[in-house]
Parts: C-alpha cells; structure tokens; sequence
C-alpha cells in the first residue's frame, strides 16, 4: 500500500516513524515536505527568549533515514482528493492512502499594521526578530496579543508574557516597564481551570496585565495602539502579536474545507473522501492547534493503516488526549493534560510548575528528535 503524507510537521513526522516501526522495509511511505528542516514549535520561544540560537533548532530533514519512507522535498501545488493525487514541484504523486498533515500556514498581513508596528512571534522568522528586539527593549509598554481565533497552542502567548516578564526583570528594565496579554479566551486554559487558576496567580503576583475575550484586529503604526475587536484600543511600545492562521491555499483550493478546516471523523481521522485522512492543525478534529495532538492522531491513522496493510480490521481510535508543558519562567514548567471528546465537554488536569517539568519537556523534545532524525538533541 503506498501512503504520500502531505507535510512533515509533527503529525507527518510521527505518522512516517510508526508505519515504518511497524513495517520495516514493506511500509511504502513517501512523505513531501516544501521545507528542508523541521522546527518544533516551542523552540520559537527557546530561541526568543535566547536560550538556544535559531541553527540549532532545526532538524534537517536529510536526516530521515527509515525503512519504508522516502523523504521528498517539495512544494506541493494540488491535491486530488477523489483520485488521491497530488501535483508537485518534483512531479505527480499517487497514494492508496493520502495523510494530509499540512498543518496550518500563518499570515501577518491579514492583521492591518501587525508587519509594520508589531512583530509576529509565531513564525521562525517572527520570533528570531522578536529576540534581538527584546535583547534592545529598553523599557516601556509591551503587549502580548491575539489576532483570530483559532491558534496554534493556546497557552503560548500567556507562556510569552511570563518569559518577557523574566527576561526584562533579567536584564533590569522590569520596572521601567508593563507587560499586558490580550486574550480572546475567557480564561488562559479554559478546558483545565486548575491550570487557568495558576497562570492567573503567575499574572497577579509578577504584575502582568490579564484581558480575557480581548481580540486584536490590528494596529495603528502612527499612534501605537492596537485597535481591539468592539472598538477599544490599547497603547503599546512593543506588541508582539500571535498572526491570523488558516490552511495552506493548496489545502483550502482542494475543495477537502468547510468553514475554513478539512472535517475529519474524530475518532478515525478519515476525511470525507475514501482513503484520505487528515491529522493536526489543518483539520476542525475539535483539538486545540498543537503538536501533541497531531502526533497522537497521526499515530492513531498509523496504526489503522498497518491493520489495513495486514488485512485486518481497524480498531484504533483517537482518544482526543494532549499533554502540553507551559512555561512560567525562572526555568520552570507546568503540565496541563487535556481531553476533548466529541460531544462531550473538554477535560484537563494541571501539574504545577517546577524545574522537574522542564526536565520533561526539554525530554519531550530530545526523544522526538531521536525517534524522528536519529539525533541527539537538548531544546537549550
Ligand atoms: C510559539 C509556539 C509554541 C508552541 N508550543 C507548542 C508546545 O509546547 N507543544 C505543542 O504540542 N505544540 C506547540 N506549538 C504548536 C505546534 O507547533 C503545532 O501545532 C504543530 O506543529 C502542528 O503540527 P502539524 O503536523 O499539524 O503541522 P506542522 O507541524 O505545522 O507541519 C505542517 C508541514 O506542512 C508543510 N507544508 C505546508 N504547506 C505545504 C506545501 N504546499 N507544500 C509542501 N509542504 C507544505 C510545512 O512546511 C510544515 O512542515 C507551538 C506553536 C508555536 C507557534
């Protein structure tokens, strides 16, 4: 059975690693990728925050050495989902099972303003920036804010407000200075409020501005505010701003969307269209947007696809289970698991933060990149 996944992000890393765990040299993967490296999202922040440096974050795909699967740099300019088809750069690509895992692409012009008087701190490029700024930042008024719903790792922005918080304090502007974060959500976590309780605390206790249900519809570069959805504005020195996202436009012009998201069933992550399913940030599953959770479904299609491949019966399901780790500074982590089952309301619980989770989640990071590269690695 030949698989082509679309994407080597998390889900199409871990997708690629199982099918060939599980099948050796049998396994007939082709997995296409635009990118020449793999960037794991956190590390944005690692190399914002200047804990590590932006070459050594990246995990060069020519790395991937597996049996069964063919890494294929290219962009990919059309998807064929009836015929499972797909047109690239290097050529046409036929699958018995197409994985699309192509994520979702971000975009800082949509948001008025947001290129010329903000930074985006979400692309590898946006963040890189945010740090020499932040490395300059003499003090003054920053804002960490949101754009539109939905977004990649929800916790990320309360995560960057506590490290801007730290790195000021570190380099002795903290108190010539404000940190606010603007939130389109009612509450930092709000699927585990034992976690949503904590950030709050951190908030209060290191001074740091909260604005639940506050979105950011752009920025006015003259007067620097930025212009809140309902008519608000909000001053700022430094906004440091998480961009609109949406799917690739190969995957938005596949006809696979509705309302802006390729439908998956949630517990099979099959798409509408026989043998075609999708993993991670590119589908509406009902997840939040992050890694985790498209490497647990990836896994699940995986192991639907070896039964397939063995004339069995699939029986894995996706379990809407997610651990994120969330960054409070002073080289400590909390952990928040969450689930979202269909129908259901979402679950979590929360570890509170301490220098053993960041042992963790720095061993979350060096096991992907030995599973996926072969390498050894520490995020910093
Ligand atoms: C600041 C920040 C911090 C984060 N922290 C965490 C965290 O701590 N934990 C966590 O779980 N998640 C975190 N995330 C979120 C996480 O990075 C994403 O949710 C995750 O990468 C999604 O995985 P994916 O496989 O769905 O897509 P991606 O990892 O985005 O992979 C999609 C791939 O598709 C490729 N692609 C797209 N279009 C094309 C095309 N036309 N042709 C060829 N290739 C294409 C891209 O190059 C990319 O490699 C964070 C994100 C940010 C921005």
């Amino acid at each position: 059975m030949r698989v082509v996944v679309l994407g080597a992000g998390f889900g199409g890393l871990e997708l690629a690693a199982r099918l060939s765990e599980e099948l050796g040299a049998a396994a007939d993967v082709v997995l296409i990728d635009g990118a020449d490296a793999f960037i794991m999202g956190f590390s944005k922040l690692d190399v914002m925050f200047g804990r590590t440096d932006a070459a050594a974050v990246r995990h060069p795909y020519s790395a991937i050495d597996k049996p069964g699967v063919r890494f294929v740099q290219t962009v990919i300019r059309a998807i064929d989902p009836a015929a499972r088809r797909v047109e690239t750069d290097a050529g046409a690509f036929e699958a018995d099972a197409l994985v699309v895992a192509l994520g979702a692409d971000l975009d800082p012009a949509a948001t008025p303003g947001l290129t010329e008087a903000g930074i985006d701190f979400y692309t590898p490029a946006g963040a890189f920036a945010a740090r020499e700024v932040l490395e300059r930042f003499d003090g003054g008024r920053v804002v960490v804010g949101v754009t539109s719903t939905p977004f990649k790792c929800p916790p990320a922005p309360s995560e960057t407000a506590l490290l801007v918080h730290d790195l000021l304090t570190r380099r002795g502007v903290r108190d010539r200075s404000e940190v606010a974060l603007a939130m389109p959500l009612p509450s930092p976590v709000p699927p585990a409020p034992s976690a949503s309780h904590s950030l709050l605390d951190a908030f209060a206790e290191r001074d740091i501005e909260w604005h639940p249900g506050t979105l950011v519809r752009g920025l006015d570069p003259r007067r620097r505010v930025a212009l809140l959805e309902g008519g608000g504005e909000m001053p700022f020195d430094l906004f440091l701003g998480v961009p609109v996202h949406r799917v690739p436009a190969v995957v938005a012009e596949s006809g696979m969307c509705v309302d802006g998201w390729i439908p998956v069933d949630p517990l099979t992550l099959e798409t509408a269209y026989p043998g075609v399913y999708a993993v991670g940030d590119v589908t509406s599953v009902g997840t939040p947007k992050a890694g985790v959770f498209s490497e647990r479904q990836a896994a699940v299609v995986a192991d639907r696809l070896v039964a397939l491949q063995r004339g069995e019966e699939p029986g894995a399901t996706y379990d809407g289970t997610g651990v994120c780790y969330v960054e409070y500074g002073g080289d400590r982590v909390g952990r928040v698991e969450v689930t979202f089952r269909s129908g259901e309301a979402p679950t979590g619980t929360f570890d509170a933060p301490s220098e053993a989770l960041a042992a963790g989640k720095r061993e979350f990071g060096t096991s992907r990149a030995r599973r996926w590269f072969g390498r050894e690695w520490s995020a910093f």
